[in-house]
């Protein structure tokens, strides 16, 4: 080699030496990465990025992650894991990207493992399941079933990711017939800090199972669920629009649905309202999970003349492909539990329409509040018990989870939109607790950041809950460097 060759040579060695010396060790671990997955791994510099690191669906949780890694099987799942973990470096887990809690599905510095990738859907008729990937959609998941007439226990809003949803718990339009989401789960895939993949099933880990039930991304990270499929395909309902004047007459109509001794498991609503916005005042979703049109059990609603009226015969997909991603830029929500009372259903209604706090948060730049009523029934509740429980420590009792939702448009407002939501959080609680009504769990998909949502599955259950993360985690490695989210405590 000539002499001038050998010294270029030598100046581009010192150069890349130099620019990994110069390479924060986060960014390094990103080119080992790199070096084994390709085009799987996005940095800073890459067109992507951009995109991906603000796809999360609020802008309060957007992060500038070192890099941005979308695993395609689990394999290479594997591989990131022991890589980041074997150099101790900070990670977060994103599905659909629908958290709201900052840290829990993007991260600046370190490393976000995306897993849009674990993307198919695979449908078992004699088995009567589907496996779907953790970074799907629920519309896709409905969509690859629908030909078979089938659908799963699954998201109510169609361009929410599967992972979060299930792992959190989930709420679904099945519930009160089959449970919640994570109670349909028979077997979870899981990736370990150990950088094994491991199967969860009544059979396989059946502490790891249970704990997974709930148990958020504090166990691995999910790469596939199997779920229960029914024969569940035409519906009736869809969405009734009313003023704000209409609330109290809903709020009691509510109250006689929820209080009949024996509900329709058939039967399913939510209620919307828009205190800060009087022209689009209520919305009331009814799902009915038979063709059959205008039931028995919606009756107490009747009577109520709405502005719009969108029920009708039609598939469940279709109905829930009507209720599209609200466009919101930066969002919180808060949640809080109580059994049924018309005295404090009707204290509630006054605080959630009422109260000082909506002045205030109207008053911040594009402030809005929406609060969500979602009736669970007893049987919601056993059908879990059946499918061999789960940690979140609910009561067979009728109940209703309150989800208030802010949005707002300027960061300088995070604060003062957090504050005074939480303000009238803690006025229902008050109110539920005084009146006796007061339900001990907080749904983990509805609650802020600082609501202390594991704490509330009770003592017995957190025990179990860290015994299973010290056996399949010995070193916390998703306590420790995958932080953000809701933790054990
Ligand atoms: C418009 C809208 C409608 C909604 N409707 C419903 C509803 O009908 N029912 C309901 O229950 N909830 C609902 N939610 C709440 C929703 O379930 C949560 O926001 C949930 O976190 C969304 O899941 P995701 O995959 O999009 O979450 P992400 O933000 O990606 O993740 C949420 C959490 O789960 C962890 N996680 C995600 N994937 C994995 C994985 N594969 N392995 C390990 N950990 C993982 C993340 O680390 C993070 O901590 C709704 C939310 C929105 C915005």
């Amino acid at each position: 080699m000539a002499r001038s060759t050998v010294a270029q040579a030598l100046v581009g060695l010192l150069f890349a030496f130099s620019s990994v010396a110069r390479a924060s060790p986060d960014q390094a671990l990103c080119n080992t990465i790199k070096t084994k997955l390709g085009n799987d791994t996005v940095e800073a510099t890459d067109g992507t990025y951009e995109a991906l690191s603000t796809e999360n669906w609020s802008q309060t949780v957007w992060a500038k992650p070192a890099c941005i890694i979308q695993p395609s099987n689990a394999k290479e799942l594997t591989y990131v894991v022991s890589t980041v973990v074997g150099q101790k470096a900070k990670f977060a887990i994103r599905s659909g990207g629908h958290s709201v809690v900052p840290g829990a599905a993007n991260i600046n510095g370190g490393v976000l493992i995306d897993m849009a990738r674990f993307n198919s859907v695979e449908y078992d008729a004699n088995k009567k399941v589907a496996t779907v990937g953790s970074g799907l959609r629920w519309k896709e998941v409905y969509t690859a079933l629908d030909p078979y007439n089938v659908t799963v226990v699954g998201g109510r809003v169609l361009e929410v990711g599967v992972g979060g949803l299930i792992l959190g718990g989930g709420l679904s339009y099945l519930a009160d017939l089959h449970g919640l989401v994570c109670d349909n789960v028979v077997n979870f895939e899981v990736v370990t800090a150990k950088g094994t993949v491991v199967n969860a099933s009544a059979t396989s880990n059946p502490d790891l199972f249970w704990a997974l039930k709930g148990g958020a991304n504090n166990f691995g990270i999910v790469t596939k669920f199997t779920l229960k499929a029914y024969d569940i395909h035409d519906a009736w309902g869809g969405v009734r629009v009313y003023s704000l004047d209409a609330l109290p007459a809903l709020f009691d109509a509510m109250y006689q649905y929820q209080s009949v001794a024996n509900k329709d498991p058939y039967a399913n609503i939510m209620l919307q309202a828009f205190p800060t916005n009087a022209s689009i005042g209520a919305i009331l979703n009814m799902v009915y999970l038979k063709p059959e049109a205008e039931p028995e059990a919606f009756a107490p609603f009747r009577n109520i003349t709405p502005l719009a009226d969108q029920t009708k015969l039609q598939t469940l997909t279709e109905l829930m492909l009507a209720a599209p991603l609200p466009e919101l830029t930066r969002v919180n929500w808060f949640s809080s539990s109580y059994t049924t009372d018309k005295k404090l259903f009707s204290q509630v209604a006054d605080i959630v329409t009422k109260a000082p706090e909506i002045e205030e948060i109207s008053n911040l730049t594009a402030g809005s509040l929406a609060f969500g009523w979602q009736p669970i029934s007893s049987s919601a509740v056993l059908a879990g018990h059946a499918s061999g429980g789960n940690p979140l420590g609910l009561q067979p009792v009728n109940q209703t989870w309150l989800v208030l939702d802010v949005g707002w448009w300027k960061p300088e407002d995070d604060e003062l939109a957090h504050n005074y939501t939480l303000s009238i959080i803690d006025k229902i609680d008050d109110a539920s607790k005084a009146s006796g009504n007061y339900v001990d769990y907080i749904f983990m998909n509805d609650a802020a950041a600082d609501q202390p949502v594991i704490e509330h599955y009770g003592q017995e259950n957190v025990a179990k809950l860290k015994a299973t993360a010290r056996k399949y985690d010995p070193d916390q490695v998703f306590q420790n460097l995958a932080s953000g989210g809701f933790k054990l405590p």
